[in-house]
């Protein structure tokens, strides 16, 4: 199977693909967090796209999607997108990758939650530097301040979750993302999720649509 979550940044795509992947056996594909390793390695790659992510704007589709196809050719298990595509040329070139290897998208999952709330989840969100746990300082903070539960590394906010980007990457996503709504809504694999709910409701309501279908 392979899996397309969408949404706001913010909505909750990065921690229900990390239960969804485990629990369905796929293979986590974020490319918000193949740049981010990229960036803390100081490779070539990472410095290609330090300014765009800084910024709150989109790495350019040729480049997210040549990294992708190299990162994803000797995968073999079922694929779940998480912030990927974000344009319509991204799901155009996924569309069109998928074929060549006789494959298709399964489902399409939209996270649904109100811009407003997306801004406020944005501006508590803590991120563990060491195994990427993502925490809500309001909702679900960690037990000590500061502090992974599962590993005791430090928490930190990323660049992009400061104030003055999370409007920019709102707009970015108003403007790019949002469109492939409709582009993925006549399809017969789109499916809506309220992403409002608390983070485990969320999940649960997911794995329901796939329930016996991995
Ligand atoms: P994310 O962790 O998904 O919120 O991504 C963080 C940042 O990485 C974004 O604000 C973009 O600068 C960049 N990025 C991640 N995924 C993509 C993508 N599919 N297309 C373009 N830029 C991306």
């Amino acid at each position: 199977m392979n899996i397309i979550l969408l949404g706001y940044p913010g909505s909750g795509k990065g921690t229900q693909a990390k239960v969804l992947s485990q629990k369905l056996g796929m293979f986590h594909v974020s490319t918000g967090d193949i740049f981010r390793e990229e960036l803390a390695k100081k490779s070539p790659l990472g410095a290609e796209v330090a300014s765009y992510m800084t910024a709150g704007r989109l790495v350019p589709d040729k480049l997210v999607l040549e990294v992708l196809k190299a990162r994803l050719s000797v995968e073999t298990r079922g694929l779940l997108f998480d912030g990927f595509p974000r344009t319509v040329e991204q799901a155009e070139g996924l569309d069109n990758w998928f074929e060549s290897r006789g494959q298709a998208i399964d489902a399409v999952i939209f996270i649904n939650v109100p811009e407003a709330e997306v801004a406020r989840r944005l501006g508590a969100r803590r991120t563990c530097s060491g195994c990427g746990k993502i925490y809500n300082v309001v909702t679900s903070p960690p037990a000590k301040e500061g502090v992974c539960d599962v590993c005791a590394k430090p928490l930190l906010t990323r660049e992009d979750d400061k104030a003055e980007v999370i409007a920019r990457r709102i707009q970015v996503y108003k403007d790019q993302t949002e469109p492939l709504l409709s582009y993925y809504r006549s399809s017969g694999i789109f499916h809506e999720a309220d992403g409002s709910l608390a983070p485990e409701a969320v999940a649960a309501k997911i794995a329901a649509m796939f329930a016996g279908k991995a």
